[in-house]
C-alpha cells in the first residue's frame, strides 16, 4: 500500500477501535481544528471528523485577512476588536510562512476622511499594544498613489496607512489539522459524523460514516463538540428527544461574494480598503498570491448550499464600487475566479432578517443532553474560541479541568520565517518543509508557473502523502488555491492532477466532476 492510503487506514483503524475518546469533534474548518488542536495540546484524546475536506466549507472562503476588525471598532465593539488583535499576534507567529503582516491603506476622497480615520486606527494601534505591527501614518495624495499604484487619483484627498495581516486560510486549517495529529489526535477528512450516540437522555458519542468506503464506527466520548458551522442546526437536531419541539436555529447563514481579477488593476504590496461604500459597506482590494481579491457582500440566504452561487446584485456591486476606487475598471470577462462563503452568524431573537446587525462574536451553548454546540466568530479568533469551548466543557463536568494557554504559542507544522502572501504561491508555502518536497519526483516539473512559483508534481503527491489530500479538488482547492485565482486554469489541470493524485492513491480518478465545479467558479450571474 502507498503512504497516502497507509496513513488513512492507519487513522481509520485508530478511529473505529479506540474504545473511550475524551472529546469527538465533528466539524474541520477552523473552529472544529482549533478545538482539536488545543485538546491534543493539553494531553486529552481526541477525534474530529470532517465530512467534505478540511476548511471546504466557509474556512477555505473567507477574504484571508487576519485582523482586529478595524469595522468593529467603528460599530464600538472594543473588546471584540482588543481579543482579535492579540489572536492576530498569534496566528502570525505560529505559522509565519503561510500568515504574514499586510500594510493598508485607506484613500480619502473627502477632506473630513483622513482625519477621521487616522484617529480611530491610531486606537486600532493603541488597542494591539505591544502586539502592533506598525504604526499607523497620515498620507498625502502623492503617497497614497506611490502605495495604490492604480488608485483613482481623481478627487484624492490623502488617506492613511495601518496594518493588519493576511493567511492561506485553506491551509492554516490542513496545518491545524496536521498538528493537532501530531499532537496525537485523530482527525479524518471525508468521513461524516452520521447520528448521535444517546443514552439515558444524554450525548455519548456519535456514528461516522467514512465517504470512501461506507464503513461506520461508533465514536464513544465523554463529550462531543458540534463545530459544523453553517450546519449545526443539523446536528443539534440530531440531538432532539424523540417527540420534543424543534429546535430553534442557531445560526443565521449571511452569503459573502469574492471576485478575483489580475494584479495589474492594482499593483504594489498594500491592500486598499474601503471603510463605507455608496451603501455603507466595506469594500477590500487586496493582493493575494499573485492576483487582487475584491470584495465582499453580507447578503442573508435561507438555504445551506456547499456551493453558493452569487447573486447578479452582489456581482455589480463589487465591480461598481472597485470602479469608483481603482483608476482602471475591472470588467465582468476580467475575473478569474468568483466564490462565495456562508458566513455562520448568530441569531437573536428579535434580530432575524438584518444579519449586519447579527453577533460577529461567538456563541457556545450546550444542550441538556450534553451537546457542546459553537458556531459564529472569524478565522482570526478561532483559537480563543477553542479555549471557550473547553472552558464550557470543563465547566460542565464534560472533561476534567486542566490549564487553557496550550496553543497561544504553539508552532505548527512546518513554521518557518516566512514570505509576503501577495506574491504568488510555491515552495515558501511549505515552510521548513520545503526540502522535504524538492525530495520528491517531479519538483522541477511545473504543471503551471506563475513567477518563480506556481503548482508542480511534487506539490500533488505532497498534497497525498503529508496533507491527507483525497481528491482533485483537495489538491486544486485547497493545497494548491488555483481554483480561486484562476478557475479555467484548475480546469485545465485537473486531467494531469487526477494522474498523479491517483498515482498516489492507488485509484483511477475521474476529472470530470472537478472541470464542472472550475467551470462554475468562472462564471458570473
Ligand atoms: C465571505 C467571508 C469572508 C470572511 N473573511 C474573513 C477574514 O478575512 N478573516 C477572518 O478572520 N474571518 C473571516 N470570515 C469568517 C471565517 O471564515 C469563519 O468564521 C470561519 O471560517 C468559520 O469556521 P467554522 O469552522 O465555524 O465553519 P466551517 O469552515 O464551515 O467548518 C464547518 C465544517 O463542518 C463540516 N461539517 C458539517 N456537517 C458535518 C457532519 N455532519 N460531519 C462532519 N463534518 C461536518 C463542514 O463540511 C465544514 O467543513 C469570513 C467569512 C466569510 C463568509
Amino acid at each position: 500500500m502507498k503512504p497516502a492510503n497507509e496513513d488513512r487506514a492507519r487513522r481509520w483503524a485508530r478511529l473505529s477501535e479506540t474504545r473511550d475518546w475524551d472529546l469527538a469533534v465533528v466539524g474541520g474548518g477552523a473552529t472544529g481544528l482549533g478545538v482539536a488542536l488545543d485538546a491534543a495540546a493539553r494531553g486529552f484524546s481526541v477525534a474530529l471528523v470532517e465530512s467534505h475536506d478540511f476548511a471546504q466549507g466557509t474556512s477555505s472562503r473567507a477574504t484571508k485577512l487576519v485582523h482586529g476588525g478595524v469595522r468593529y471598532l467603528a460599530q464600538g465593539n472594543v473588546n471584540l476588536v482588543r481579543e482579535a488583535l492579540h489572536e492576530r499576534a498569534a496566528m502570525l507567529s505560529n505559522a509565519p510562512h503561510i500568515a504574514q503582516p499586510l500594510p493598508f491603506v485607506m484613500p480619502g476622497y473627502h477632506w473630513w476622511e483622513r482625519g477621521f480615520y487616522g484617529t480611530g486606527l491610531k486606537l486600532y494601534d493603541a488597542l494591539a499594544g505591544e502586539r502592533g505591527l506598525g504604526a499607523t501614518e497620515w498620507l498625502g495624495s502623492g503617497q497614497v498613489r506611490t502605495l495604490l499604484p492604480g488608485v483613482q487619483p481623481r478627487g484624492l484627498w490623502g488617506g492613511v496607512k495601518y496594518w493588519d495581516g493576511q493567511f492561506d486560510d485553506a491551509r492554516y486549517a490542513v496545518l491545524l489539522a496536521r498538528t493537532a495529529a501530531a499532537r496525537g489526535a485523530v482527525v479524518l477528512n471525508h468521513c461524516a459524523a452520521v447520528a448521535l450516540q444517546r443514552r439515558d437522555g444524554r450525548v455519548q458519542g456519535v456514528v461516522v460514516r467514512d465517504a470512501e468506503t461506507g464503513a461506520e464506527a461508533t465514536l464513544s466520548a465523554r463529550c462531543v463538540v458540534n463545530a459544523a458551522g453553517v450546519w449545526v442546526d443539523t446536528l443539534r437536531e440530531l440531538d432532539r428527544e424523540a417527540g420534543a419541539a424543534p429546535r430553534k436555529p442557531l445560526v443565521a447563514p449571511s452569503q459573502g461574494v469574492h471576485l478575483v481579477v489580475d494584479r495589474r488593476f492594482l499593483p504594489g504590496t498594500h491592500a486598499l480598503l474601503v471603510p463605507k461604500t455608496a451603501d455603507g459597506r466595506v469594500l477590500f482590494a487586496v493582493p493575494w498570491l499573485g492576483k487582487l481579491i475584491l470584495g465582499t457582500t453580507d447578503t442573508p440566504r435561507e438555504d445551506l448550499a456547499r456551493e453558493p452561487q452569487p447573486f447578479p446584485a452582489e456581482v455589480d456591486f463589487i465591480l461598481r464600487e472597485s470602479a469608483r476606487y481603482l483608476q482602471q475598471a475591472p470588467r465582468r470577462e476580467d475575473v478569474r475566479s468568483v466564490w462565495v462563503g456562508l458566513r455562520p452568524l448568530v441569531r437573536h431573537d428579535g434580530e432575524a432578517g438584518d444579519t449586519k446587525a447579527l453577533s460577529r462574536e461567538h456563541t457556545v451553548l450546550v444542550s441538556p443532553g450534553g451537546l457542546v454546540t459553537v458556531t459564529g466568530g472569524k478565522w482570526t479568533t478561532y483559537r480563543a474560541m477553542a479555549e471557550d469551548v473547553l472552558d464550557r466543557c470543563m465547566a460542565q463536568g464534560l472533561l476534567p479541568r486542566r490549564p487553557a494557554g496550550a496553543t497561544a504559542r504553539l508552532q505548527l507544522v512546518g513554521a518557518a520565517p516566512g514570505r509576503s502572501l501577495t506574491a504568488p504561491p510555491g515552495e515558501h508555502l511549505y515552510g521548513s518543509e520545503a526540502a522535504a518536497l524538492r525530495g520528491l519526483p517531479g519538483a522541477e516539473h511545473w504543471l503551471w508557473r506563475d513567477g518563480d512559483g506556481g503548482l508542480s508534481e511534487a506539490m500533488v503527491r505532497f498534497a497525498a502523502r503529508h496533507e491527507a489530500a483525497r481528491t482533485v479538488e483537495d489538491v486544486l482547492a485547497r493545497r494548491s488555491r488555483l481554483l480561486f485565482l484562476d478557475a479555467a486554469e484548475a480546469g485545465r489541470l485537473a486531467g494531469v492532477v487526477a494522474t498523479i493524485l491517483g498515482d498516489e492513491l492507488e485509484r483511477e480518478l475521474d476529472p470530470a466532476p472537478f472541470e464542472a465545479l472550475a467551470a462554475r467558479y468562472t462564471r458570473l450571474p
